[in-house]
């Protein structure tokens, strides 16, 4: 690994606030405006009034951003997003030896699921695997809710950002409505620049987090879900830090967190969604995430990278690229020369093929993602790899 003077050493004048640290081209945390880390320079009391407001406006600006009505509540959990979407399936995947939960996978988050109701215990569920590079369709839900009607409670991930995929969400969630089951979304990498809107769609429950497309910092996540359901969930969960209900009624009575709550980092995610609707929302947001794939992906196939998916599925979220065959190509010293350049990737996390990923997500622009192809260009250079086609399979 390169030193951290290595790192320090890197003198790229980024747009804003990166000017000393690598770009973060990851699916999180990510690299974040000036402001938002200004704003952690003060230490706030957690019962305080002004505090309590902040907590307040977050929980109406993401109802607002999910299209979440009256009719829907949102809780703050402490933790990384899989604290949430594990408070969740404690609260909502129905009990019991015989499956009445079907969780849909196509890659690590949806694996994820499965294995959070395994630990938790006598949450039986049924799955649809499609490996981690295909998208499930709407058809094999409907197929598989027919063929056992004891399911009630579907679970799908939004973008599964082990390859980037953006599943076919309203499809899935309209059929699910149509037979009555209840259906929970990790939009936990979507959230914020992939529209979704809970209202419409009838979607019952949405899982997202504090350092992902609203831009904050890691420390904590959040669950939109309708009122009737979470009111009925009382004594659902089996942990008592991740009891969404109880949060919830601890919010409701007092406006604050039961435990202590990340308070920088909450007063960073108020900065954040300041500095999100200024840019436009959920649209202007995507549009300029969109902006980064496109120039990132033409540029990469230009030099003859190939990506695992095609653009009508990609998504603007994280771009999954096949590592090339030539031996002189070695991942690590990849990533080690363009992070020395300012820029970290992510490794790929593909079962099948070799690969590596590339966020478009966080406070970056296309100048960035122009800078990161010239990088590319010097340290395949260096590295004397003249073909960057991928091994056969
Ligand atoms: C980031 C992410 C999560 C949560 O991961 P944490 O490491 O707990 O923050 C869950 N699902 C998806 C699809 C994600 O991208």
């Amino acid at each position: 690994m390169s030193s951290l003077a290595s790192v320090y050493r890197n003198t790229f004048k980024g747009p804003d606030g990166q000017e000393d640290m690598p770009y973060l081209l990851t699916p999180g945390p990510l690299t974040t405006s000036r402001s938002v880390k200004h704003a952690m320079l003060a230490d706030w009391g957690s019962r305080d009034v002004e505090f309590r407001s902040v907590i307040a406006e977050i929980r109406s600006d993401i109802k607002d951003i999910a299209g979440a009505g009256d009719q829907y509540e949102c809780v703050l959990m402490q933790g990384s997003g899989t604290f949430a979407i594990e408070a969740a399936l404690a609260s909502f995947a129905p009990r019991g030896r015989t499956p009445k939960s079907l969780i849909v996978m196509n890659g690590a988050y949806g694996q994820r699921a499965a294995k959070i109701l395994d630990h938790i215990g006598n949450r039986a569920y049924e799955t649809i695997n499609k490996g981690d590079s295909a998208a499930p369709t709407a058809a094999e839900v409907r197929r598989a809710l027919e063929a056992n009607r004891k399911i009630e409670f579907v679970f799908v991930v939004h973008c599964e950002t082990t390859s980037g995929i953006i599943n076919p969400i309203d499809e899935v969630v309209a059929v699910c409505k149509a037979m009555g089951k209840v259906v929970m979304v990790d939009a936990m990498s979507s959230f914020g620049a992939v529209p979704l809107d809970m209202g419409t769609s009838g979607m019952d429950i949405m899982v997202s987090s504090s350092n992902k497309c609203i831009e904050g910092v890691p420390g904590f996540s959040y669950v939109v879900v309708k009122s009737d359901l979470l009111k009925a969930s009382a004594g659902n969960s089996h942990s008592v830090v991740l009891d969404l209900f109880d949060q919830w009624q601890a919010m409701e009575a007092n406006g604050q967190f039961r435990f202590t709550p990340p308070t920088h980092v909450l007063v960073a995610f108020h900065q954040a969604l300041k500095e999100f609707k200024a840019e436009g929302g959920v649209a202007a947001r995507g549009r300029r995430y969109q902006a980064n794939k496109d120039v990132l992906v033409d540029g990469m196939r230009r030099m003859g990278f190939e990506t695992l998916l095609e653009d009508d599925v990609s998504g603007p979220i994280i771009q999954t690229f096949l590592t090339p065959g030539d031996a002189k190509f070695d991942f690590d010293r990849f990533y080690d020369a363009l992070r020395a350049h300012g820029y970290a990737i992510y490794p790929g996390k593909l079962t099948k093929r070799p690969s590596f990923r590339i966020g478009t997500i966080g406070k970056l622009d296309h100048t960035v993602m122009r800078g990161l192809l010239r990088a590319v260009r010097d340290v395949l250079r260096e590295m004397g790899v003249r073909d960057v086609k991928p091994a056969e399979d």
